[in-house]
């Protein structure tokens, strides 16, 4: 449930460097303290010194199980989220690699009322959370929950920030350093997106869509521009959407050996890869509104396929019952550029020459799976 103080956001204006959706009157840059107390009721855990046990016992834990664990609608879009892929902590984070946790925690308890800047996941989340204008307050339909490994006490900086952003999350895990992807499956996640490329392999390997975001020191572009009011996502399609089958089979072949391979199934679906079930639940969400441009979601595969390799992919998809409203068969061309034109918010892929490439264009998350990243 959405706090209170929330408001619901419109399709106006802009700030900072996002130049994204915003609706609501900025308050000063000076903040007064969130009480943590007004997101109490909505499920805080602040978690110290037990974490690591609990995070010991979930990996213990049969996912199957897990996922029986949430309690979240069956039709609810969740999202988990570091607080270094929704705002630019890079300067703290040099500075707790450099001078260690006591400097760090030092630094963000004296700059708790300093606002932080947006990271690169930050127009993504507020474009998610865009999608619960017109819903009931009691029934959103996308929920962005944030999971940190600062403690409670550093992390007021990251509460704060979201307050002045006005951003409308409200759950939150703060696990002292531990790792945080235990918390994904309870609160029902369908999709996480960390800083942490280990806290990101955790969670692939414990069947959640999971996806390492660059953070902004070392992107050729800061958070990118605002172009479309609608959320776009753009997804690779071996190793991402489907399973690595067909890289293994090109990497260890060639392109004639593939070609070949996928000729002689185009009638038997593609097993599911990392991103299938976040695929079925952006589709689910996506089929609540108008098809072609009205509506607020837009997806694309953008993948090294071409034809004669694109048929599985289509009858794969059509067996799925899933839409992709775009599919780019580029056939070993530079993603990025085909990016740029399609506008995509996120685009998720499994290899690090293709995020090279989009990365100068667009945000993107990289899915450490499949035979690409052993
Ligand atoms: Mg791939």
């Amino acid at each position: 449930m959405m706090p209170a103080n929330f408001a619901p956001f419109h399709f106006a204006g802009c700030v900072g460097r996002d130049a994204g959706l915003v609706s609501r009157p900025q308050p000063p840059a000076r903040l007064r303290r969130m009480p943590l107390a007004g997101c109490s009721g909505t499920g805080i855990a602040t978690v110290a010194a037990r974490a690591r046990r609990a995070a010991v016992a979930a990996v213990a834990t049969d996912s199957r199980h897990n996922a029986a664990m949430s309690d979240a609608p069956a039709d609810l879009l969740t999202v988990a989220i570091s607080s270094r892929a929704l705002f630019d902590l890079e300067e703290s984070n040099s500075l707790f690699e450099a001078q260690g946790i006591d400097a760090y925690a030092a630094h963000q308890r004296s700059r708790e009322d300093d606002v932080l800047e947006p990271g690169i996941a930050f127009p993504l989340v507020r474009k998610l959370l865009a999608l619960n204008e017109g819903a009931p307050a009691d029934s959103p339909r996308v929920e962005v929950i944030l999971l940190s490994r600062n403690s409670s006490d550093t992390g007021l900086r990251v509460f704060n920030s979201i307050q002045h952003h006005g951003l409308a999350i409200s759950r939150a895990t703060f696990t002292s350093g531990a790792p945080t992807w235990p918390y994904i499956k309870p609160f029902g996640a369908q999709l996480f997106l960390s800083a942490n490329a280990e806290s990101v392999r955790g969670a692939l390997e414990n069947g959640v869509a999971a996806a390492t975001i660059l953070p902004a020191a070392s992107m050729a572009k800061a958070v990118p521009a605002h172009r479309h009011d609608q959320l776009r996502i753009a997804f690779d399609g071996d190793a991402v959407i489907f399973d690595d089958e067909g890289e293994r089979v090109s990497q260890e072949g060639g392109i004639e050996a593939f070609h070949r391979h996928e000729r002689e199934r185009a009638h038997e679906p593609l097993p599911g890869g990392p991103f299938r079930g976040f695929l079925d639940a952006l589709h689910r969400l996506q089929a609540a509104y108008p098809p072609g441009e009205d509506s607020p979601i837009r997806t694309a595969l953008v993948t090294a396929r071409s034809a004669p390799a694109h048929e599985r992919v289509i009858r794969t998809l059509r067996e799925w019952g899933v839409r992709l409203d775009e599919a780019l068969f580029l056939g070993g061309r530079a993603k990025g550029p085909f990016l740029d034109v399609f506008g995509a918010d996120i685009f998720f892929d499994d290899s690090l020459h293709n995020i090279d490439s989009a990365r100068q264009h667009v945000a993107t998350g990289h899915v450490p799976h499949g035979v690409s990243n052993p």
